[in-house]
């Protein structure tokens, strides 16, 4: 015999109903089940709050009828008309009872806990009566049990204890009478010896289905609920949560104490002495396996089993000399918590036995503070121990899993996950099991920190990088199309998603929750976005919260560089290839470091360089293994590369800017790229990265226009200006042909000095060989003596820069 327990979000709605009566249908034939109900979903919720309102002489009376209608309702869609009366006539008197209760609670402006519970049980009473009537339609010998005559249980109304040896002799007695009957039982309520009804806490008909399961040594316990069994995480927070499979008692008894809903707790005791399984189904997909609860488990190579929260928890701190080596001391104090029915949630204890903490619910904590203050006053007094202190908005997450115990640096993967994110730890606790590890931490980055722990643990599931995207020009509208169109190959080989949630240009900004669809990006500025203000884009992108936030940069201006400490001081990464920041200051170079250095999180500017080509990460490879970097030399202006490039032959100096200039490769005043400026800020940054301290006055830059050129006040006169020293450049190249050479303008870095020098260099330099508007680099190291190590390759242009862009992302994803 099996008992099919139906929670609330499986009764309630005409759907869900019927989708009941049909899972009912298919479970017939394998003979009578036993089947509990919760109350419709969310009556129990509003019935505490009629009760309370009762209680403040408020009206309650339209909330009441809700509650009645939504019973009416089903009954009018689901029985015939000719069937109907007789069920509204004692769901009639049910609510006039619940009303007649109501008022008394209103004259006497008192709601008790037993009144309390007695107020709740007509949620099951309605809801069990309602649906046993349907199920006559459909099946035969149906019979609504009030449960709460057969589970006793305490006065400790609102979680009331269970006389298990009682209520098993009353259930057995009662089903040997009813066995060919189709049972349909009230969950969640019970009553004490003599006969007040008491409740089982909340979500207690999952506990009514196991005592029931247990007293008849059922074969299967199942959970029927709108969710495909226990999942990895709560949906709400994670919506990559998936469902697992198999779960040992203890994990499932974790995961649900540390808040999965999904199943109440103490539901797994009475399983597990009867060795009775579990199994928790989805009523809306009933095909579907769901998770089996049961006591031979198959070993998983899930490192971890789930993650669970608990929202909001307060923690008190207790620390004093009065404490060390006194063996009574948390004795007394968890008798004195356990007596005032407060239930502690979790304990640390620190080793040197300085100081307890321990986390309550929010209700208990004063409660706790006074008990604590009265019971322990003499110690207090006497300053063996400090007044104790509350830290309240805080919530739990609680890692769980019995592989946990055979694998080392689960700990460490946990906090890694965590510290990356910025997320504060208040306290840890390691059950001594080893099945969980649970950690305390600010309210607000509950989300961030289930998100960030779920991906750091399930690697199999794609991990998401969320990114806020500064400028949409060339550079930023390329990086989006590339990500656009790489998003299913970054899933399938990288097990990477990319979510862009805001994008801001100099005029419009647009950041939403839910990510930005790429292929539409353009219209989703224009129609949403506000008006562009970095300084709030930065403070909604960290308010969002999210894990695995990257913050780049695609402008040229100095206005977002501003910016850079402070995101990545609030554990955001950075990618930019904006070189305005690494070529300031040296001391806001080094911030910049030292803030991604102390977050833990990464700043990278692999396009600061020679666009796309991999120079700056090859620099630091060879430093971080140690190699000592001797000399550095490169060719790094796109367009002066181009220009010297194609001035050969009978080609004229003014001719060859003027081309590079119609074809795109300089700026509007192509004196910007050819006084070497550009030029100067990327020796710079690998002077820097190679690790001298400089500034950018260190560099030495040799002039390779003549001075009236330079002087010119507009780029026509400028060109004019070209044409007159024609001889000039004619000269430099003629002596440098009759060398058998080619001009060349190099940046070298060697003894600690930078020099960017115009040079005529002969066929045995790697630099004689080039095209187009190649760069080329060479890094002459310890290693790399002989011959330097190379690379050449499009050092311009927007594809190969978003490319660039696009990696540092990828990179940030992979760590
Ligand atoms: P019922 O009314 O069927 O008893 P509950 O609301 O008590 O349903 O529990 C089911 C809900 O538990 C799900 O809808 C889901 O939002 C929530 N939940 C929280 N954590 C988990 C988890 N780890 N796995 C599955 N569901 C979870
Ligand atoms: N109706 C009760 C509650 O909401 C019991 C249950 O749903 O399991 O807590
Ligand atoms: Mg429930």
């Amino acid at each position: 015999m099996k008992i099919l327990k139906f929670g609330g979000t499986s009764v309630g709605s005409i759907a869900s109903i019927k989708a009941l009566m049909s899972i009912l249908e298919s479970e017939l034939p394998q003979g009578n089940p036993i089947v509990v109900l919760s109350a419709f979903s969310g009556v129990t919720n509003q019935l505490i709050d009629i009760a309370e309102k009762a209680r403040q002489e408020q009206d309650y009376s339209a909330e009441l009828k809700s509650i009645e209608n939504r019973h009416f309702d089903v009954v009018r869609a689901l029985l015939p008309a000719a069937a109907q009366n007789p069920v509204f006539s004692k769901l009639t008197i049910y609510f006039n009872q619940l009303e007649d209760i109501l008022q008394s609670v209103s004259v006497l402006k008192e709601l008790s806990p037993q009144t309390r519970d007695l107020i709740l049980s007509f949620g099951e009473r309605c809801s069990t009566f309602t649906i046993s009537h349907l199920a006559r339609q459909h099946f035969k010998d149906v019979l609504a049990v009030d449960g709460s005559e057969y589970i006793k249980t305490d006065a400790a109304f609102g979680n009331a204890r269970v006389n298990t040896a009682l209520s098993d002799l009353l259930i057995q007695n009662f089903y040997n009478l009813h066995q060919a009957s189709l049972l349909f039982v009230t969950g969640f309520i019970a009553s004490t010896d003599d006969g007040r009804i008491t409740t089982l806490g909340r979500g207690g008909s999952d506990y009514t289905a196991a005592i029931w399961g247990s007293a008849l040594a059922a074969s299967e316990i199942q959970i029927w609920t709108d969710v495909d069994g226990m999942l990895t995480a709560d949906p709400r927070i994670v919506e990559k949560a998936f469902p697992l499979k198999e779960l040992s008692y203890t994990e499932a008894m974790e995961l649900s104490y540390f808040g999965a809903k999904v199943v109440y707790p103490p539901t797994m005791t009475p399983a597990f002495l009867k060795k009775i399984p579990i199994v928790i189904k989805n009523t809306f997909n009933p095909a579907f396996e769901g998770t089996y609860i049961r006591p031979d488990t198959q070993p998983s190579d899930l490192p971890i089993k789930g993650i669970s929260s608990i929202n909001d928890v307060t923690i008190l701190n207790l620390s004093g000399s009065g404490m060390v080596g006194k063996s009574g001391f948390s004795g007394r104090l968890f008798s004195l918590l356990s007596r005032e029915q407060i239930n502690v949630i979790l304990i640390t204890q620190s080793s040197s036995e300085h100081s307890i903490t321990f986390a309550v619910k929010p209700d208990d904590a004063v409660n706790a503070l006074q008990m604590i203050n009265k019971e322990f006053e003499l110690e207090l007094q006497t300053n063996k121990l400090e007044y104790p202190s509350l830290e309240s908005n805080l919530s739990v997450i609680a890692i769980v899993g019995e592989n946990m115990r055979h694998t080392p640096g689960m700990s460490a993967r946990l906090f890694n996950a965590l510290g990356r994110n910025g997320v504060n730890v208040r306290a840890i606790a390691q059950g001594s099991s080893e099945y969980n590890i649970s950690v305390i931490l600010s309210k607000e980055d509950l989300s961030k920190a289930v998100n960030a722990v779920h991906d750091a643990f399930f690697s199999q599931l794609k991990k998401t990088l969320h990114v806020f995207c500064l400028g949409t020009g060339n550079i930023g509208k390329t990086l989006f199309s590339q990500l656009h169109s790489q998003m299913p190959y970054l899933a399938q080989h990288n097990d990477l998603e990319v979510k862009v949630m805001g994008i801001s240009n100099s005029r419009k900004m647009h950041l939403s929750m839910e990510g930005i669809d790429l292929s539409s990006w353009e219209e989703t500025l224009e129609t949403y976005s506000e008006k562009a203000d970095l300084q709030h884009f930065v403070k909604r992108m960290r308010a969002m919260n999210l894990p695995n936030c990257v913050f780049v940069d695609n402008t040229a201006s100095a206005e977002p560089v501003q910016f850079y400490e402070q995101v990545l001081k609030s554990s955001i990464s950075v990618v930019t290839c904006n070189k305005i920041g690494n070529s300031g200051d040296y001391s806001q170079y080094q911030a910049f470091k030292k803030a991604a250095r102390t977050a833990g999180v990464d700043f990278y500017y692999e396009t600061n360089v020679g666009a796309g080509l991999p120079i700056i990460r090859t620099l630091r490879d060879l430093m971080l293994s140690g190699d000592k970097i001797s000399r550095i030399e490169a060719i790094l202006s796109g367009t002066i590369s181009y220009i010297f490039n194609n001035f050969r032959g009978d080609r004229k100096f003014h001719d060859v800017v003027r081309e590079a200039q119609e074809k795109g490769y300089t700026e509007p005043d192509p004196r910007d790229d050819l006084n070497g400026k550009d030029f100067m800020r990327k020796m710079l940054i690998l002077a820097r990265d190679a690790g001298h301290p400089m500034e950018s006055s260190d560099v030495s830059i040799e002039n390779m226009l003549p001075a009236a050129c330079m002087a010119a006040t507009t780029v026509a006169e400028f060109y004019t200006s070209l044409e007159a020293n024609a001889s000039y450049f004619e000269n430099l190249k003629s002596q440098a042909e009759a060398a058998g050479k080619v001009l060349r303008y190099i940046g070298k870095l060697e003894h600690g000095k930078v020099e960017i020098t115009l040079q005529s260099v002969d066929e045995s330099h790697p630099f004689y060989m080039m095209s187009g508007s190649d760069n080329i680099i060479s890094f002459t190291t310890n290693r790399y003596s002989q011959r330097p190590m190379v690379v050449k390759g499009p050092g311009a242009g927007a594809e190969v820069t978003a490319a660039g862009v696009f990696a540092d992302i990828i990179n940030i994803g992979k760590r």
